[in-house]
Order: structure tokens, then sequence, then C-alpha cells
């Protein structure tokens, strides 16, 4: 029988994962057989869980406290940054609502978003009982803070704002946002799952340094090229992970702070590995090229006469005919439409300039 082999990414351009880091496959590898859920038991994966969180935080704008040799696992810290590596984006935006409900006191607690929030919202909803209440976004697609301030209650216990959505790449007004929240008693959540690894070079105000939110999700297994599944949650207070900690009386660690239990150390070792590598300059330099190409990229679609939305972070949407989409997943590129069916091109690391020419020469050949 053949060996299965998985897809090759010479025509992926709608994902938002991609090839990781050879230092964060090796990684994955040595470390396939550890489980950061119980950080008494295996304490080196603890002990690089709370290096990959550390980074976290210094590409978050919480500083870079080192580690102290005595806490054994990220739950256990006493200085920022607070967090984990989650399985994933969604993971750590479900825990981020689970943490507000947990701390506010809301009898029917309620989560204010723009609509250009992630599915994973809906998920979180559901799973734990709140309301999700998304708000139209304004002409260029980013939360309208007035809309925004009007859906906000006394029964609100979150507020998310999203830096690098993922339909369009898009940045909310957080600390409009922030205060927004503060001034009602709710915490303010950014999702920065796929855009956290490309806005620390860019002048937009997304995290802890730039506005006072509480939590942020921001996911090594996108931009950071570590292996899936690496997710990021971080808390600005302690108090945020405490409130997902639950005793855990057969573990040798005494508590957990994660939704799953046993968990990939492989994503762990990735994650923390991937970020030893690259930051900060190879994720500068992956952003600056990736910036480069989605500009070129989108205006060789706009001398075609198609009509692409402003690009700001590497993200291209463009306006393509259903014919010609079909005709060009026929061909295999892989490519998926937003909620309005429009076209989305993620430039992700492992998306070539050659890539693009071979697109648009297929492109060319279809219309
Ligand atoms: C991808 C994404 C998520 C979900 O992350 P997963 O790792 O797929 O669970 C959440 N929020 C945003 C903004 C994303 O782009």
């Amino acid at each position: 029988m053949q060996r299965a082999a998985p897809q090759t990414f010479d025509r992926v351009l709608s994902s938002m994962c991609t090839e990781p880091h050879p230092a964060a496959r090796e990684a994955a590898e040595r470390f396939l057989a550890t489980n950061p859920g119980d950080p008494a038991t295996y304490a080196e994966i603890g002990d690089l869980e709370t290096r990959a969180v550390a980074t976290l935080g210094e590409l978050a704008g919480l500083g870079s406290a080192p580690p102290n040799e005595t806490e054994t696992s990220v739950a256990a810290r006493d200085a920022p940054p607070y967090g984990y590596v989650t399985s994933g984006g969604t993971e750590a935006n479900i825990q981020a609502v689970r943490s507000a409900r947990n701390r506010a006191d809301a009898d029917d607690p309620n989560v204010v978003a723009p609509e250009s929030v992630h599915f994973s919202f809906t998920k979180a909803a559901e799973v734990l009982g709140v309301e999700l209440r998304t708000i139209p976004t304004d002409d260029d697609h980013r939360a309208d803070v007035d809309a925004v301030g009007a859906a906000i209650d006394s029964e609100t216990v979150l507020v998310v704002g999203v830096a690098g959505s993922t339909e369009y790449g898009r940045v909310d007004p957080i600390p409009e946002l922030a205060d927004l929240a503060h001034d009602a008693g709710a915490y303010c959540h950014v999702d920065a799952a796929w855009g956290g690894f490309l806005l620390p070079f860019t002048d937009h105000e997304w995290h802890f340094g730039h506005a006072p939110i509480d939590s942020m999700t921001i996911d090594p297994h996108k931009c950071g090229r570590a292996v899936i599944p690496a997710g990021g949650l971080l808390f600005r207070e302690r108090a945020g992970m405490d409130a997902l900690a639950v005793d855990t009386p057969y573990l040798e660690s005494t508590s957990q702070a994660s939704l799953t239990g046993t968990r990939s150390g492989a994503g762990v070792a990735g994650a923390a590995a991937a970020m030893d590598a690259l930051w900060p300059d190879g994720y500068r330099r992956e952003y600056e090229r990736a910036d480069d190409l989605a500009g070129w990229f989108a205006d060789e679609l706009r001398k075609r006469g198609y009509d692409v939305a402003d690009v700001e972070l590497p993200i291209v949407v463009v306006d393509l005919e259903s014919p010609t989409f079909d005709a060009l997943r026929d061909r295999n590129w892989r490519l998926s439409r937003t909620g309005s069916g429009l076209v989305r091109v993620v430039v992700m690391p492992h998306v070539t300039r050659g890539m693009l020419r071979r697109f648009l020469a297929a492109l060319d050949e279809i219309r």
C-alpha cells in the first residue's frame, strides 16, 4: 500500500497555517512523548512552556520577565506574563471568555464583539452559556466604536477587539475598545491569533503596552511558524489564569488552567523553538517580505481590472467571478472565499513571488 502523503504548499493560498520552521519540527519530534498538562511530572516541557509564554509576552508588550527557578509551570508563575500554550486560537478565545465570565459578576453575561470576530466566539458563547452580541463593522471592516459602545450594558463581561481579522486582516481600534470595556466594568480581550507575529513591526496600537487590555490570543502555529497545535493565551493579571484553574486530585501538579487535559508537548516545544529562532529578526524579515509581496500582488490584480480591498496586513481580498474561482480550484489552487463571496489570499511564509506569478498566469489563461 502506498504511504499517505500530505498536501504540498505550492498552491495553498487561503490558509493561515504554513510550513513550520525546521527547528520547530525537530523540537516537536523530540518532545513528542511529553505532557505539559502535568508539568510536575514532565518538568522539562513545563520549562519550555514558561519560556514560550515569556517570549509571547515580549511580543505582546508585557515586557520580558525571566522565569524564576522555583516555578514548575506557567500556572504557578508569580510574575507576568501569565498564560499558556493552547491547542489554538479557538481554545484561547474560549478560555478568555470563560475567564471573564468567571471573574465578572453577571447573572446573564454577554460578550460584545465586532461581526468580524472569529467563529470561535460562537463556540465559546454556546459552550459557556453567554450571549454573543456581534456588531456590524464600519465601511473598512473595522469595529465601529460607537456601535460597540451602544451594545454594552451592565451584563457585559467582555469586549473583544480583533488585531488582524481573519477575512480582511484589519486591526480594530483597540485603545478605544479597552476604554469602553473598562468604563462598563467589563474586561477587554484582543484576538491577535493570526496578526500577533506581524503587528510588532507595524505602527498599530494593538497590545498590552498600547492599551489597558486584559487578555490576548496570539498563535505560534499561524505566523509564528510553530507546529500545530500551538496557540497562545496571555493575561495581564494572574487573576485571569487563576479564574481558569481547577483542582487536579490525581496529577502531580495540583491545579490546571488549560481547557484540554493531556496536551501536546510537541506543540509547546515547537512554539518555543520557532520563537527562539525567529524572534525578533526572523519575524521582522518575514513581515517585510509578506507586506511587500501582498502589495505587489494586489497591484497585479488591479492591473487586470479586479476590485481589490486595501491591504493592511498581508491578506489580499479580491472580487473574482464564481466561474473563475471554480476554474482555479479545479486547477488545484487552494482558495477560499469570505462570507460575502470574495476570494482571500493570505501571504504566509510559504507563499512566494514565483508561486503568485504562476497563479496570475493561471488566472490570465482562464479569463
Ligand atoms: C485562526 C483564527 C482563530 C482560530 O484559531 P485556531 O488556531 O484555528 O483555533 C481565532 N481568531 C482569529 C483572528 C484567527 O485568525
